[in-house]
């Protein structure tokens, strides 16, 4: 018997994720939305910004140390992402983390790069994710879980300290801000990938991953759905 068109939607497809027409073919999306992303292309290894030569470190990554080891941002932050990021914190639009997290695991299989043995999502103090009611980057990190059957460790890195938001602040303050923020329990395996939606500055992560390789972490990679243009480092 054939399958009614309901039916067909139901097994085989669904509609785009972001422009709602039928079907979404790739990751979630409809070719022309996916097409009109806007993709990291020719990104700094480490920092993860758009740059002139594909994966090599760019000049501020040779002269400024990150103690992370390679980013991976599959889109930059600018439209959509510049207001659908903020909706996912704000207004409890996770299921945009599902496609976005297909689309990421997509583009670090593309890459052909060394898997880690465990995400370790960016976490948040307890009292905000008390008053969010999710981490959205521990979301994040459970749906690339289970793209690249890679474990999620949700417990051995937490947040201790509360912080301000980084952007409103310069370099000395950002660091004084992330000073003792994180602390670890457990043991940790060699090679890790810290799970964000978003790398800003790359202050947060190079804290965290500074933390990790004090613990005996080999390499630490970054993974994010989206990198902030900038010319600068922080
Ligand atoms: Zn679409
Ligand atoms: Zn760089």
């Amino acid at each position: 018997m054939l399958l009614s068109k309901v039916n067909y939607r139901l097994f085989f497809n669904q509609n785009c994720s972001l422009c709602k027409c039928y079907p979404a073919c790739i990751d979630g999306l409809c070719e022309g939305c996916h097409a009109d992303l806007p993709w990291t292309l020719f990104a700094c290894s480490i920092c993860g910004l758009s740059r002139c030569h594909p994966s090599q470190p760019c000049i501020a990554c040779q002269k400024q140390h990150f103690a992370f080891d390679q980013t991976i941002a599959a889109l930059e932050y600018r439209f959509p992402l510049i207001s659908l990021l903020p909706s996912i914190k704000q207004r409890h639009s996770l299921h945009h983390l599902r496609w976005l997290a297909k689309l990421l695991a997509t583009r670090i299989k593309d890459l052909d790069t060394t898997l880690p043995d465990a995400l370790l999502p960016v976490p948040m103090h307890t009292v905000d994710q008390l008053r969010r009611g999710y981490n959205q980057a521990a979301v994040l990190a459970d749906e690339l879980g289970k793209n690249t059957a890679i474990k999620v460790m949700h417990t051995r890195l937490c947040k201790v300290k509360r912080t301000h938001h980084q952007h409103d602040l310069n370099a000395d303050q950002r660091r004084a801000n992330l000073s003792g923020a994180f602390s670890l329990r457990g043991k940790l395996p060699k090679h890790v990938a810290i799970v964000d939606d978003v790398m800003t500055t790359g202050s947060t992560l190079h804290e965290i991953a500074s933390l990790l390789k004090q613990h005996g972490v080999e390499r630490v990679d970054a993974w994010v759905i989206a990198r902030t243009p900038q010319r600068d480092h922080d």
